[in-house]
């Protein structure tokens, strides 16, 4: 083999940040914070910040491959949080608040976390586990002396962000090490059982950043304001906090404050062009500026993934708001990046409905994800944009394996198993038909059936339980419990959802119950949840 004659340069995040801080020093983070108020600070102070951290961990002992939690919104410090843990060769590790509290002690647990740095407002949540946590070391609370909360109570040291960087120079020696380092981690609880973790690398992440940015697929500037509404603790952030600092945008981060006001006028205010959400905040958003006749002058475009984009939600902005909605469809195990719904040439011969409906599938992979759909034993299915199957994917974003699982998550090809079932078409836009799993998505976090159903049956008085996922208007999906009731009891509504909350958290509870007097089963003997939705798919209509 000839080798090449090119600069080899290993690949490692804090080089998105340094190339920021160059180019665009002056190009602003902008956070609607926790604490209130806007917060503002350029891409040059911030890398300068992102140095004195890393000074700031390796005063705490922090070494290559240790693992850091965050349970943060999104905001300048949680970012560089990520920077200065990844570019020293630890692991940033996004912890989901929303999360039932025996999930958060697994996750941390199992990730061994040595420190989190949390905002203010999740004490209460870590401090609810802190007694099942016996490797955590401290707790970083990423916040200034004057917010401080009340930490009596907390029986590790508890440090205050700022206090931390005050004395730390602004000079730091970034490692050399391996680009397939690990970076980051992220856990998905979409199957049942314990959440799995995805261990992302520099080089994963930086491949999948150059990609998100072409103009097929995020189509991000340095002429944008972006705003990131997506959680960094949901799915990488869509890759959003590697790929908008990387072109030199503007990034404009919500923080906790999703509805629809704050996010009108965060928009407003610093003038944002594109954006991305799950559909949930966008129902939010669209009924906030329906009810006020406002109008978003600046936003050309939003990026809606996580669960499918309804036909109503492209009509409202497109038709009422004059900004172009674009598809998305990932998970977790994929960066997340999938697909995108970009336009093709012959959608100019195509009516306003054929459009439409092509417009409501997933998408096209771009370069870097090689995507196919097949049956039951593994025959590749025809894109014929009816035949459906289960929809493999690869590619070096994808993920090999699970955190700290010995098999690989691939089968013998290098396939990975989305769980998602789906149909392609002779252009190359992929459908999902399914989920393979019955998981509930609910206002983007998933609600695993099966773990709920195995509470309800815990009641004394149920013979067998389902759970579905009903469509809602607020929350896409929100689950209903069907349940046949043993033989001669009667078991109230309220003390069915009362044993489901003893393991469940709020958020996760059925809305309603409704009671058969057979479950439907199929062949395998297993609960068939096809005739159920059909029976209830209207039941939260009216709500
Ligand atoms: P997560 O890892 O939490 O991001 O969830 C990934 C799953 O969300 C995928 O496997 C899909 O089932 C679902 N999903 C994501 N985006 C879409 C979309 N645009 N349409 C339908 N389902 C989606």
């Amino acid at each position: 083999m000839i080798q090449g004659n090119m600069q080899v340069e290993k690949f490692n995040l804090i080089s998105i940040m340094k190339h920021a801080a160059r180019w665009h020093p002056n190009v602003e983070v902008v956070t609607n914070t926790v604490e209130g108020g806007i917060h503002r600070i350029g891409y040059y102070a911030l890398y300068q910040r992102i140095k004195k951290l890393a000074n700031a961990l390796d005063r705490l002992g922090i070494k290559h491959g240790d693992v850091i939690g965050t349970m943060a919104w999104n905001s300048w410090r949680h970012l560089e949080c990520w920077y200065a843990i990844g570019g020293m060769g630890a692991v940033s590790h996004t912890l989901n608040p929303r999360l039932f509290p025996d999930q958060i002690d697994y996750i941390v647990n199992h990730a061994e976390n040595r420190f989190i740095c949390l905002d203010i407002t999740f004490l209460p949540v870590i401090a609810n586990v802190l007694d099942r946590l016996p490797k955590l070391e401290g707790l970083i609370l990423l916040t200034d002396r004057e917010h401080m909360p009340d930490t009596s109570h907390i029986s590790i040291p508890v440090l205050c962000y700022e206090d931390m960087l005050a004395d730390e120079p602004e000079d730091y020696d970034w490692p050399e090490f391996d680009e397939n380092a690990a970076s980051s981690l992220c856990y998905t609880s979409g199957t049942t059982g314990n959440p799995k973790g995805v261990l992302y690398s520099h080089r994963s992440n930086i491949i999948h950043a150059l990609t998100a940015g072409g103009a097929d697929v995020f189509n991000i500037t340095a002429q944008d304001s972006f705003l990131m509404i997506v959680p960094q603790f949901h799915a990488n952030s869509w890759g959003l906090s590697f790929g908008v600092p990387m072109v030199g945008a503007k990034l404009v981060m919500a923080g906790p404050h999703m509805d629809g006001k704050s996010v009108y006028e965060l928009a407003t205010a610093e003038k944002c062009t594109v954006s991305g959400a799950v559909p949930t905040v966008w129902t939010g958003l669209l009924d906030y500026l329906d009810a006020n006749q406002l109008k978003l002058p600046h936003l050309r475009e939003t990026f809606i993934g996580g669960s499918a984009v309804p036909r109503s939600m492209f009509e409202r902005f497109e038709r009422d708001y004059e900004v172009d909605v674009i598809q998305a469809w990932g998970m977790t195990e994929m960066s997340p990046l999938g697909t995108m719904n970009r336009p093709l040439p012959y959608w100019d011969d195509l009516s306003y409905e054929e459009r439409m409906q092509v417009r409501c599938k997933q998408g096209r992979p771009a370069f870097g994800v090689d995507m196919k759909i097949v049956d039951e034993d593994g025959n590749i299915l025809p894109h014929d944009g009816e035949t459906s199957g289960k929809l493999m994917v690869k590619g070096p974003w994808v993920i090999e394996r699970y955190y700290k699982a010995e098999q690989s998550a691939l089968d013998a090809e290098g396939w990975f198993d989305t769980g998602d079932v789906a149909n392609i078409d002779e252009h190359g836009n992929m459908q999902i038909t399914d989920r393979a799993k019955d998981v509930i998505k609910s206002g983007g976090e998933w609600i695993s059936s099966v773990d709920i159903e195995n509470t309800a049956v815990g009641h004394s008085e149920v013979q067998i339980a389902a759970c579905i996922g009903i469509a809602h208007k607020k929350w896409e999906e929100r689950p209903l419990l069907v349940v046949v009731k043993k033989e001669g009891m009667n078991p109230s509504k309220e003390s069915i959802i009362a044993k489901i909350a003893e393991e469940h958290a709020k958020w996760q509870l059925p809305d309603d119950v409704v009671f058969i007097e057979d479950m439907p089963l199929t062949a395998t003997g297993k609960i068939d949840k096809k005739p159920l939705r059909k029976m209830f798919g209207d039941h939260y209509k009216d709500l």
